[in-house]
């Protein structure tokens, strides 16, 4: 197939499966902004009157546990944000709620990396978050936990630390938008398919991360995830 292609065609990224040989191929991931009231009071916004939303990471930002990510270029506040993932084997357009949960083939826990300065620079010029948000690297991932094995958590401790101290703290029952809400919502603007990633947003205490940090986070009974962060 490959004669077919005028550039070489990029690999499909791809995330373990806990406990299986198989893979699960990243089609594309969705980030929910501002799902616990807490962290959306933190960076200045009312935790109640502010509902959440939608941006996007590229599939290819997706980093396996372990690594050490490199410090990003164009800032001088990159952020960690620990978050509950929900990866998908079903999809559709205009999911109802209370089907949701049957398109979910697994959870993992994510830290979607965050250059803060540029993400304030966009709100302030009106400009999109892709720069802030999407760029190489920013999606780390532990392997996918399957519903068999973990059901559907809907409470539970979700937590970080950098360097052995605690920064992030919350429980998954605090999220605005539970699993099933977030499916449904974002199949009104996205037909969804196996393959997509959701991130489900980030509880409270997120802050700075400098080349030579350790950094671990977890979700109670999903996975937990450890990175370094490397001098670019
Ligand atoms: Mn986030």
């Amino acid at each position: 197939m490959t004669e077919y292609f005028a550039v070489p065609a990029a690999p499909r990224p791809a995330v373990e499966v806990a406990g299986s040989t198989l893979l699960f191929p990243i089609r594309r991931i969705f980030c929910v902004g501002r799902n616990y009231a807490e962290h959306a009071r933190e960076m200045g916004m009312g935790g109640d009157r502010a509902l959440p939303f939608f941006f996007t990471k590229p599939a290819d930002a997706v980093m396996p546990n372990g690594s050490d990510v490199p410090y990003p270029s164009h800032t001088k506040n990159l952020h960690h944000e620990i978050e509950l993932v929900v990866a998908l084997s079903g999809g559709g357009s205009d999911v109802k709620a209370d089907t949701a949960l049957s398109l979910v083939f697994g959870y993992a826990v994510g830290n979607d990396l965050t250059r803060r300065d540029q993400q304030g620079a966009a709100q302030d010029l009106g400009r999109p978050w892709d720069t802030a948000k999407g760029f190489d690297h920013s999606a780390p991932v532990t392997p996918i936990v399957t519903v068999e094995n973990v059901g559907h958590p809907a409470a539970g401790r979700i937590w970080l630390g950098v360097n052995g101290k605690p920064r992030q703290q919350g429980d998954l029952s605090d999220m605005i938008w539970k699993v099933p809400e977030i499916i449904a919502e974002l199949s009104s603007w996205f037909e969804l398919f196996p393959g997509d990633l959701i991130f489900t947003g980030t509880p409270a205490g997120v802050g700075p991360l400098v080349p030579g940090d350790r950094v671990r986070g977890g979700v109670d009974g999903v996975g937990v995830l450890e990175l370094g962060i490397v001098a670019r």
